[in-house]
């Protein structure tokens, strides 16, 4: 089957974008600079009323801060450095967000010194604590191929003593990985990340953005966008597309939407034009609890993103298997919660305890605690409308299904001031704390996350499709959930790159996706990581 014939003629087509992350974001960014499409060619269509998708961050003092997550990036994020070095910054016009992050990072060095504690003490990280078995079974997942592993877990391939040493309690707290998720993914990153390994006991190259992703990148990049004309067509959600479907041709025809009030509506895909699709999202059927309420955990009739994806599948083989990633919420589910305080003793306290100065720190994870948690004490302020007396900082537990240690109660049913006892019960500051939680001098907004892990789920080829499935005359699948060869999930870098993937391959761009960092090959940094993992 021939590769699609790439298009000269950008002017002649409209591009119609499904879902407003940040795989959207860059793909319009690239048609515009790189191809030359007239920005009011490009259509964003998102469900929410905001843009960004998992890349979010809100709120204010009274009603308290919230970020589902915070990323964690690295210099050979190639692709993401590369969208936003001419994107203006937040706060400065004449910076771009790319060389904002740069100075930041180099003033604000990641270097933990408190990454795992147990017992509300510092552990000695100096050492990943792995026996000579779990080093070979290392060295084994490199060398064998993707596709031999199939579908297998992480636990299938290691001892069960490998999931009590430092090494995994630093992997498993930083990625998010779980025992049962998918061994291929988890060969992926150990050969992705090569570099980054021996500095992994203190998060060493890890590097963050000034304010949270939504203000540091999202902002800008919608600033950008719409002053060059892309429309973001918000409250849209894609409930369906239609496809011409052949033996070797694919060609997708029309877009079924919906809008809040309910309204159905169609759009015609001329025969110019094109549709991406960021399919599946693991920040679908979120919700936020409150002071003294739990999160409710929500499921997939809540999600545009997995009914959509579901009824894409089913009409042709090559579109994937959704179900693989989105059908055990309960191994692929965690929660998350934004701590708002109108007071900084928590933070110095910290800040003394740690030994890192906030920003430098990254995650704090306490691995005696049941749900396992952490927390991040980001830069300050962590949003731009947050005033120098209010501090804010995030955490999360992996296993929000089991009973706390102090809580006895599941994380999952926890309010926000629950989450906090748990957590100064294993930080040891219930005294400090709890005339500060008295005085009411705290807000913490929990989060349900469902799918935050669905892009881990053990996965055989083809379960994801390719961004550019064969025979697709004009679309493409963008984001976490379609193949982009050797890269890495749970990763901003990931979207970006699928982004280059379709539009360099539906366009004429005068140029390719661009490399991925090849650390595997080189022999210094394979030196470092080995002499690291057997210390
Ligand atoms: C807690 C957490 C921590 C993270 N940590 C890191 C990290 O440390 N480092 C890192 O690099 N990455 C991290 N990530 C991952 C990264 O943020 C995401 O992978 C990335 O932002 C995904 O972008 P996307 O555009 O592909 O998809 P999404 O951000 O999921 O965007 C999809 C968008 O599409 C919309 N949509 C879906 N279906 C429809 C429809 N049918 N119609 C209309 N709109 C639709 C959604 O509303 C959403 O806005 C983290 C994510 C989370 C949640």
């Amino acid at each position: 089957m021939a590769k699609p014939k790439k298009n000269s003629n950008p002017e002649q087509s409209k591009v119609y974008l499904i879902g407003g992350g940040i795989a959207s974001l860059a793909s319009a960014k690239y048609l515009i600079d790189d191809v030359g499409m007239p920005g009011d060619n490009i259509h964003i269509l998102e469900q929410d009323d905001i843009l960004g998708g998992a890349m979010d961050g809100a709120g204010k003092t009274e009603t308290g801060f919230v970020v589902r997550g915070g990323r964690m990036h690295e210099m050979h994020y190639e692709c993401y450095w590369d969208l936003l070095k001419d994107i203006p910054s937040y706060d400065d016009p004449n910076v771009s967000v790319r060389d904002e992050s740069y100075a930041f990072n180099k003033k604000f060095v990641s270097n933990a010194q408190a990454r795992l504690l147990r017992d509300g003490k510092i552990l000695d990280v100096s050492s990943f604590g792995l026996s000579l078995k779990d080093q070979t079974d290392f060295l084994k997942l490199t060398f064998v191929s993707e596709n031999s592993l199939g579908n297998q877990r992480i636990e299938d391939w290691f001892s069960q003593a490998f999931f009590e040493t430092n090494f995994w309690y630093i992997w498993t707290s930083m990625f998010a990985f779980q025992k049962w998720s998918s061994l291929a993914e988890m060969r992926r990153y150990m050969k992705r990340f090569i570099h980054l390994v021996e500095g992994l006991p203190r998060l060493g190259g890890v590097m963050r953005t000034k304010y949270n992703q939504y203000h540091s990148v999202i902002l800008p990049m919608k600033r950008y966008l719409g002053e060059r004309g892309v429309n973001f067509d918000m409250n849209t959600q894609v409930t369906d597309v239609d496809f011409n479907l052949s033996a070797d041709k694919k060609t997708a025809t029309v877009l079924h939407i919906v809008d809040k009030s309910g309204t159905e509506d169609e759009i015609v895909i001329g025969k110019d034009d094109y549709v991406f699709m960021t399919n599946g999202s693991i920040t679908e059927s979120t919700d936020n609890g409150s002071w003294s309420r739990a999160a409710v955990l929500k499921d997939k009739s809540s999600s545009g993103a997995w009914m959509l994806w579901e009824k894409i599948a089913k009409k042709d083989k090559a579109f994937g298997n959704p179900g693989v990633f989105s059908d055990a919420i309960d191994l692929q589910e965690w929660y998350s919660f934004t701590a708002t305080m109108k007071d900084t003793t928590f933070h110095d306290h910290m800040e003394n305890f740690t030994g890192n100065v906030d920003g430098t720190g990254g995650l704090v994870t306490m691995t005696d605690s049941n749900w396992l948690m952490s927390v991040v004490i980001a830069r300050q302020p962590h949003f731009p409308n947050q005033p120098d007396d209010i501090k804010v900082f995030w955490g999360y537990g992996l296993y929000p299904n089991r009973k706390g240690n102090f809580v006895k109660k599941k994380m999952a049913d926890c309010t926000g001031e629950e989450m906090l006892q748990e957590l100064w019960y294993h930080l040891k500051v219930q005294d400090l704390m709890t005339p500060i939680m008295d005085a009411g001098k705290i807000n913490c907004i929990p989060v349900a996350m469902p799918f935050v892990d669905s892009l881990f789920m053990p996965r055989s080829p083809g379960d994801r499709p390719d961004v550019l499935p064969k025979g697709s005359t004009n679309f493409a699948f963008l984001g976490q959930f379609a193949e982009a060869p050797k890269d890495c999930v749970f990763t901003v870098e990931y979207s970006v790159r699928c982004a280059q993937m379709a539009v360099f391959g539906l366009f004429e761009a005068g140029r390719e996706v661009m490399p991925m960092y090849d650390s595997i090959h080189m022999p210094s940094v394979l030196l470092k990581a080995a002499k690291a993992i057997s210390s």
